[in-house]
């Protein structure tokens, strides 16, 4: 699931999430894409590349203002274990717990999305898998807070109801929006499933990405990207559904925010965690100038101003 110390991490997390899993699925979304599903035809200008640029560095300015950011997953993992019993780590179980039942449902409502708007899943036979795949996902019941798992989240084939979720982990997401995120992204695995069914969607989002931003994104990296965009659908479509006093672009921005690394490396099976947000962005152009249209300039310095000419 998600990326940050690649190493350790990594290595369990997608490892074992992949292990066991894996398949994600995506979105896609843009607007003007009419048909473009998995062919990145539409037009991206360098208007819409510095857009998407200075996207990436509104939200990650706004983690550090806000008082709910996230943890950067650099950050987590240097940090010691954190028992399962430590206030935030039983903050975050409890946030998990809560956000499960409604994630579940976004999660299954974006992958529908996606399977549109990429023209994949549309015949009845794949529709079935489509179906058998969102049935996976409602079947998930649990969050199981985990000390050794740190700063990782990861289903197990063995127990795919059950999302193994590492304390410092818990603990270094401090809003809903954060955790339905990666939620989303946990429960996309489950839903593509040891049949790897959403496969084609994955490889579609990513050739979408990698048409616009050159950036290599094959094979586990494929999937890792796309449950990234499903938690990234999710976690807009948690916000329109849950009105809140708060900027709609700080809220967004926490969906992405712990991807906010200084040490921004990459394996292979993951995209590094900046070029991870890059790659969202580019896909959802949207979502990049939600973040830039919007209020967050007063809280900060950063000028955030609107770029509406952008593309
Ligand atoms: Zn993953």
């Amino acid at each position: 699931m998600r990326q940050q110390s690649i190493r350790p991490i990594l290595a369990s997390l997608s490892l074992v999430v992949l292990a066991l899993f894996s398949d994600p699925l995506s979105r896609a979304q843009q607007p003007r894409r009419s048909g473009a599903h998995s062919t990145p035809r539409e037009t991206f200008t360098a208007a819409d590349r510095t857009m998407v640029e200075r996207a990436i560095g509104t939200a990650c300015a706004e983690r550090v203002r806000d008082p709910l950011g996230s943890t950067p997953i650099d950050e987590m993992q240097a940090r010691p274990s954190l028992s399962i019993s430590h206030p935030d780590a039983l903050a975050g179980a409890r946030r998990a717990d809560r956000l499960l039942p409604v994630t579940k449902r976004l999660v299954a409502n974006a992958l529908l999305k996606l399977a549109k708007d990429y023209d994949l899943y549309q015949v009845p036979n794949a529709r079935a898998k489509l179906n058998l795949s969102t049935a996976r996902v409602q079947a998930v019941k649990r969050v199981r807070p985990d000390v050794d798992a740190r700063d990782n989240a990861s289903v197990l084939l063995r127990d795919p109801r059950t999302i193994e979720f590492g304390t410092i982990f818990l603990a270094g997401l401090r809003s809903d929006e954060a955790m339905v995120s990666v939620l989303a992204h946990e429960l996309t695995h489950v839903a593509s499933g040891q049949s790897d069914s959403l496969r084609p969607l994955f490889r579609a989002i990513a050739r979408h990405a990698s048409a616009r931003t050159g950036l290599r994104i094959q094979g586990q990296r494929a999937e890792e990207l796309a449950c990234d965009l499903v938690g990234l659908i999710a976690a807009r479509e948690f916000i329109n559904g849950e009105p809140s006093w708060e900027p709609q672009p700080r809220r967004l921005a926490r969906a992405v925010e712990h991807n906010c690394v200084d040490d921004d490396s990459s394996d292979e099976d993951h995209l590094s965690p900046r070029n991870t947000i890059r790659a969202l962005f580019t896909l959802d152009l949207d979502l990049a100038r939600e973040l830039l249209t919007t209020g967050l300039s007063r809280a900060g310095s950063a000028p955030v101003a609107n770029l509406q000419s952008t593309r």
